[in-house]
């Protein structure tokens, strides 16, 4: 039965795998098998270390996905570690807080391109490849404001609200490739997207409050889930949006 989550022998290429949810994502990957490649604008050498230390394959390709620019690169590169690339999890992103009122153009446009955009691209790369070579596994990082409004992050839920749409609008077309297209969308997590709240007086103990298991969530705990979407055990599973939230959601 566990053999359906074993990853030995994939190829995953996690994007912003140097830290935070991205960092949990590749680490749980490469404990269940799998060689990583991580795209992102940052220096993985962490996660290289940690990745390499359960005895997997690691690769560390420079992309700044604000753009659409490097995703054929990237897409390339990591089919080049191994001849095939069977996972890819969209896990990039960045949040710009300020009032509706206040929100200008190129903040807009910034999260717009990066959550959204880049990710659809990357996607079609990656699913290019996949549908030739008998299908694969994409996962894409939504977020609690693939469901709620939020407070003063405007242009971040409509670009995590967009990936629940393009997430089920994917899995459609491509289900029937042998391409499986979900989501996660973790709750409040300890990272460097959620510090400002996390140091924020008010907001922090709000946030606890509402959290059924609690307490925050930590990147360790989006591994079976990133494992499970991964892996054989969800070849039945289109276009979910699989809420990873100690609660939240429930309350
Ligand atoms: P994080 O620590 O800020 O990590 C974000 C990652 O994305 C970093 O690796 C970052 O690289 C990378 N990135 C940002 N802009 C990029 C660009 N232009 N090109 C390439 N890489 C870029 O935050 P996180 O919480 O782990 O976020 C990971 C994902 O989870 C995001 O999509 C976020 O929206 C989502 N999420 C987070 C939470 C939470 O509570 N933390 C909840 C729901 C969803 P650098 O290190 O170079 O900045």
């Amino acid at each position: 039965m566990l053999d359906l989550f074993n990853l030995a022998g994939r190829t995953a290429l996690v994007t912003g795998a140097n830290t935070g949810l991205g960092q949990g994502i590749a680490l749980a990957l490469a404990a269940a098998g799998a060689d990583v490649v991580a795209a992102g604008r940052s220096p993985a050498d962490d996660t290289a270390t940690q990745v390499r230390a359960l005895g997997r394959r690691f690769l560390d390709v420079r992309a700044d996905l604000s753009s659409t620019a490097p995703v054929r690169d990237v897409v390339a590169a990591a089919v080049g570690l191994n001849g095939r690339l069977d996972i890819v999890v969209n896990n990039a992103g960045i949040i710009r807080r300020a009032d509706s009122l206040d929100v200008d153009e190129a903040d807009w446009d910034a999260v717009i391109d990066t959550n959204l955009k880049s990710v659809f691209f990357l996607s079609q790369a990656a699913a290019r490849h996949m549908a030739r070579h008998g299908g694969g596994k994409i996962v894409n990082i939504a977020s609690l404001l693939s469901f709620q409004g939020g407070v003063r992050v405007p242009a971040y839920a409509a670009s995590k609200s967009a990936i629940a749409g393009i997430t089920r609008a994917l899995a459609n077309e491509w289900a029937a490739q042998g391409i499986n297209v979900n989501a996660i969308a973790p709750g409040y997590f300890d990272t460097n997207n959620t510090a400002a709240l996390r140091v924020d007086p008010v907001r922090e103990p709000a946030i606890l409050a509402r959290i059924p298991a609690g307490r925050w969530g930590q990147p360790a705990d989006l591994a079976g889930a990133a494992v499970f979407l991964a892996s054989r055990a969800s070849d039945y599973v289109h276009g979910v949006v699989l809420p990873v939230d100690g609660g939240w959601l429930a309350r």
